[in-house]
This record gives C-alpha cells, structure tokens and sequence, in this order.
C-alpha cells in the first residue's frame, strides 16, 4: 500500500509534535505548512508544565532544550482576596521562549524527512463532492492530500466544531531586567479578572514575561491595555521599576472548552488549539497540544487508510480517546475557576492552604499540572 500523503496546517507543537511523530514512523509522507517565516515569536507564557516535560522527554527532545530554558523551582500564587501563599510541590516546570520550542520541534521533524513549507498560509480546506477534504488550497496553490491534519491554533479558521465554547482574551509583554526571582514563577488572581489571573514566568537570559488573562465576557475584558497596566502598577510594580520593556504589549485569544467536539471526520483531524484544548482556568495549551498531535499521528498510523480515509470507528475512537485524555483536567480548570469567584472558598482559604485540606490542594494541582516523571529535574 502506499504512504499516506499527510498535510499539516500550523508548525506549533500540535503541529510540530504529529509531523515529528509521523516522521519518525516513516510510514507517511508528511508536509507542514505555516503561514510564518521561523523561528517565530508567539504571543505566549511559555510555560512548560511536568505534563509539557513529560511530552517532550518522550519526543526525544528534552535534551535539545535543556539550555534554552528558564526553571520554575516556586510559585508565589495571590488569590482574589488577597491571601497568599509560595507553592513548592516538588514539580519542576520550564520556560521554553516559544520561538526556541516550535522551531526545535519542527526543525527535529524535518530531520526525520518532513517537508516544512513556510510562508505558507492556508486558505480553505478543499472539498469534494462527497463533502470529503481532498488537500488545501494556499495563497501559493492548492496541495492534495489523503488526510489534513488542522493544528492552526485559536480560533481554528476550519473548525466545523458547534459545541459551546468560551473565548479568553490575554494581553502580554516582556521586561529585561527585573527585580523578580529568577527562579519563581507568580500568578494573581485579580477580582477583576473573574477568575482567571495574571503572571509573571522567568524566560532564560534575564527576561521575564507577565501578562493577563480574562474571560471575554468579564466587565474589564473591553479596557485589555488600562487594565494591564493598573494590575503591573497593583502587583508588580516594585518587581518591574528598574526593568526595560522588551518589545510590545501582545495579545491572543484563546477558545476553551469542557466538552469536546467535532475533532475528526474521515479525511480531516484537528489537534491542539484548533480542537480547543487548552485548560479551562491554567489556560496551559502546550503539554494538550503536543500530546494531542502525538496521539493523532499514532491514530493516523493505526487506523488511515489513503483510499478508504478514516472508517466513522476511527473517527469516534479520536474523539473519545480525546475527550477522556483531556476532559479530567478540563473539569479540573474549570473548578479553579469557580473556586477562584467563590466568596465561600475564599473565606476558606487559610483551611485549604494552611490547615488539614492543604493534601488536597496539592494533589489537585498535580491534576491539573502534571507529575514530573522519571529523570526530568533530578
Ligand atoms: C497569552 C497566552 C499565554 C499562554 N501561556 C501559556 C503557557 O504559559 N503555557 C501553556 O502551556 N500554554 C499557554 N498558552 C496556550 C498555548 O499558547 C496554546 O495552547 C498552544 O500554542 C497551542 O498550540 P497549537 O500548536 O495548537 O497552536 P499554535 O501554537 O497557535 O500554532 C498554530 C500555528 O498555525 C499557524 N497558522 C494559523 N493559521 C494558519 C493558516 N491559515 N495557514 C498556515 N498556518 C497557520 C500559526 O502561524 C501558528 O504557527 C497561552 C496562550 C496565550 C494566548
């Protein structure tokens, strides 16, 4: 039989990690497109969660970033009325500056023998008339494929998803220079941004990012830059004095979920953000999306056929081994959210942080982060 001809729209780490892991199978014949020239900038904290970690170890390229990292060793976490407290649960996360990761990722798959195509922006998905995707047409041609793997992110521009969602909005920027840790990590539960927060992750080379994120349904989410700015001037302003701001405010909005959709049909999969996965309340997309395009691309290699495409089995199986991967944690955010707009958990914080419940917190935050295994931090 031969390969299946696979293209990937979006070289981020869903995209990059279902190349790379196509790749290496060498049973498909892979292209991944960007509309970006790399390496990239991406508006995004970059944080790597134990969860991240553990994806990359598994896609061999722990090592390949090690040196490009900032470590998170602690978490100074304010909550909505104020209380306090620095985490140290033993769980070790990164900050991998996302031009650093998704070219690391996507230049390791074109060693495997991917095509990467840049520059490339996709236009629509080609249809036949069976409705079935045939390839994609670019602002360069059309490209035909036996399968489209969709990775372009948040809001996916081919989504045919209808299940409810809740758009974030966020607003970042990055400072040379600053009076924070360098190993610590900060997040601020602000009242004003209902239950989502705001952060400060230490990069590598003396650079920290802080930035905001907010439902866009909140009462402030329509003022994004005033209210930066009065939250660096509430929360950071002692940490930022002395620091020079290293390009400008960005923003990105984010699409969430706790259900899953439409993420499969029998020529066509969606992975990472364009399937939504990204946690309700953490809002960690990364460690979702390379885990989403490992297991796509393990899907393609058990069950695609380039004649018969995905069976209406296949397509079920992704969305149910999808939903059950993911939804645990989502349940798990979205309760955060909750908790963190709850006037009864708040008067009840010093029990839950302080007191006999502190196991819980504990083991709630290795839900929805992760557990660092094996060798990574030792
Ligand atoms: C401000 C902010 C901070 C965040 N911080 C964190 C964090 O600290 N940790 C964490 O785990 N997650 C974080 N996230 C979430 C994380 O960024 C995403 O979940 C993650 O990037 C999703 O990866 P992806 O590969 O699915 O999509 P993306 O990373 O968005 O990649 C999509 C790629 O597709 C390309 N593309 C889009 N449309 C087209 C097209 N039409 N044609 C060709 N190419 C196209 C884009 O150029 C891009 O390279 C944050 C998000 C935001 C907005």
């Amino acid at each position: 039989m031969r390969k299946p001809k696979v293209v990937i729209i979006g070289a981020g780490p869903s995209g990059g990690a279902c190349a790379l892991a196509l790749a290496m199978t060498g049973r498909s014949e892979v292209t991944i497109l960007d509309k970006s020239r790399y390496p990239r900038v991406k508006v995004c904290g970059s944080g790597l969660s134990p969860h991240a970690l553990t994806m990359l170890k598994r896609l061999g390229l722990l090592e390949r970033l090690d040196g490009l990292s900032g470590r998170i060793r602690e978490m100074r976490a304010v909550g909505p009325g104020g209380f306090e407290i620095v985490l140290r649960t033993g769980l070790e996360a990164w900050v991998v500056p996302r031009v650093e990761l998704d070219n690391s990722i996507v230049q390791t798959a074109v060693a495997f023998g991917a095509r990467f195509q840049e520059d490339t922006k996709a236009l629509a998905l080609l249809r036949d008339d069976a409705d079935q995707v045939r390839g994609v047409k670019t602002e360069h041609g059309e490209i035909e494929a036996d399968l489209v793997v969709c990775a372009d992110g948040s809001p996916s521009r081919f989504s045919r998803d209808q299940t409810p969602k809740t758009t974030i909005r966020t607003l970042m920027g990055w400072w040379r220079g600053c009076a924070f840790k360098d190993d610590a990590a900060q997040m601020i539960w602000d009242a004003r941004l209902a239950g989502y927060y705001a952060w400060v992750f230490p990069e590598p080379g003396g650079i920290h990012n802080i930035g905001l994120t907010i439902p866009e349904s909140a009462a402030d989410a329509g003022r994004l830059k005033e209210l930066f700015q009065e939250l660096l001037d509430r929360h950071f302003a002692a940490g930022i004095a002395g620091a020079d701001q290293v390009g400008k405010w960005m923003g990105h909005p984010g699409v969430i979920t706790t259900t899953v959709g439409r993420v499969a049909e029998a020529r066509a999969i969606w992975v990472g953000e364009s399937a939504r996965l990204v946690c309700p309340g953490t809002v960690e997309g990364i460690s979702f999306a390379l885990e989403s395009g490992v297991a796509a691309a393990r899907h393609i290699d058990g069950y695609f056929g380039p004649h018969r495409g995905f069976t209406p089995l296949a397509v079920r199986g992704y969305q149910a081994a999808t939903a059950a991967r993911t939804l645990p944690k989502f349940w798990a955010g979205e309760g955060l959210v909750r908790a963190m707009v709850s006037p009864t958990v708040r008067a009840l914080s010093h029990v839950v942080v302080d007191g006999p419940a502190r196991p819980l917190l504990d083991r709630a935050i290795r839900q929805l982060l992760g557990d660092n295994d094996g060798r990574i931090g030792a």
